[in-house]
């Protein structure tokens, strides 16, 4: 549960490939090539050392794993690979390529790329549509002007009166055509708008509690941290574990657990507002964010919420078997001045582990805030 500080990987392994060395030997060619900057080159460079002291071969998978964990925004990312790195010692390959899936995947690439380039295709079109009317209007105008020339001077010419009608005609038909190809282009858009929405509520919805999932807390926690800055607000975090859940799960079964989790976010979720983001973090972990309290204020609203829910007595509805009580313990630490979102992610893990350490069914403080 608890996270140490950043891992180094040992990379010593007898025997371990020289990953860089072949990567960049392969491509002799390279050396032709003028000097790259400084920084990029430091950062592959960086990488392959990343990808050899832990014996990962180079394959784009692996090198997208190594560039997200050293250079990635994702905060979730970076301390779900500390994580297994304490777990493990090392980074597996099993583990890049769950890790990769849960969180460097978030939404079906072939659906998004799909909405992207039929977006496009339809952008296309009605940029076609306007600059095609556009020259052609202007044709005509050209057209226009010169017959209204000759007009003046050979008044009452019918057959150029004429010319002038069908010209006239020809053009309100054009527009009315172009018109009505963009009214279909702007629909067409407007639903794509819409099923890009979809897509992305979906992918940020957790399915069984209708809670914001992990991806959504990532969002906001990106917002908050630009906003806290700029107020100078505080900013306080805090993890909820159900305890013993899978206790649950083993005595009244996989249904009547879920059903508690629903319970329990319902209730959690009470005490959301425009400050207070809650999210399913995963499991029955939850996550919240509350922007300007300092984490003593959080304190006291996350206890309350404990305590009122450890005194419901739980019923499973389809066996009519008692469950019991429920009770969660919870972590809870503040930006500190370092503005390291990370850390602040990292010490309230901490916090809940000892909340965990000391029985459960209790909220602890980053101890850290103590320090001075
Ligand atoms: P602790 O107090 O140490 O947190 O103990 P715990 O039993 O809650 O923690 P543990 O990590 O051992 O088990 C968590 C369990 O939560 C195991 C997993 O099957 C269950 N779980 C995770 N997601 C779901 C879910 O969506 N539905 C149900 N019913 N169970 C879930
Ligand atoms: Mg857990
Ligand atoms: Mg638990």
């Amino acid at each position: 549960m608890a996270t140490q500080p950043h891992t180094k990987i040992d990379g010593s392994a007898q025997g371990a490939f020289n990953v860089s060395r072949w990567f960049l030997g392969s491509f002799s060619w390279i050396k032709r090539r003028p000097e790259p900057k400084p920084l990029y080159n430091k950062k592959i460079v960086e990488i392959l050392d990343f990808l050899e002291s832990a014996q990962l071969e180079p394959t784009p998978e692996n090198y997208k794993f190594a560039w997200e964990y050293n250079y990635g925004a994702s905060l979730q990312f970076c301390l779900a690979v500390d994580e297994m790195i304490e777990g493990h010692g090392r980074v597996t390959i099993a583990s890049v390529e769950q890790l990769t899936e849960v969180f460097l995947d978030v939404c079906s690439t072939s659906e998004l790329s799909e909405l992207i380039s039929n977006g496009k295709r339809v952008l296309r079109n009605g940029h076609e549509i306007i600059s095609n009317n556009r020259n052609e209007n202007r044709d005509y105008s050209h057209a226009m002007e010169q017959e209204v020339g000759k007009i003046d001077s050979t008044q009452g010419d019918q057959n150029q009166l004429k010319t002038l009608i069908n010209m006239t005609n020809t053009i309100v038909e054009k527009s009315q055509e172009a018109e009505r190809q963009l009214k279909e282009a702007e629909t067409q858009i407007a639903e794509m708008r819409k099923k890009l929405n979809e897509v992305t509520q979906q992918a940020e919805t957790d399915q069984l509690t209708g809670l914001p999932n992990r991806w959504a807390f990532e969002d906001y926690l990106k917002n908050a941290l630009l906003r806290s800055k700029e107020a100078f607000e505080p900013l306080t975090v805090a993890f909820i574990d159900i305890d013993k859940f899978k206790l649950i799960n083993d005595n009244h079964g996989h249904e009547a657990g879920d059903r508690i989790l629903q319970r329990v976010a319902k209730h959690l979720d009470a005490m959301s507002d425009d400050k207070c983001h809650l999210a399913r973090h995963g499991g029955e972990e939850f996550v919240i964010l509350f922007l300007d309290k300092t984490s003593r204020q959080v304190f006291e609203i996350i206890d309350n919420a404990r305590s009122e829910l450890a005194e419901h007595n739980f019923m499973n509805r389809e066996t009519n078997e008692e469950i019991g009580t429920v009770s969660f313990s919870a972590g809870i630490a503040s930006l500190a001045g370092d503005g390291n979102p990370r850390l602040m992610l990292r010490r309230a893990d901490a916090a809940l582990y000892s909340a965990k350490e000391n029985g459960r069914n209790q909220v602890v403080i980053d101890q850290s805030e103590f320090v001075h």
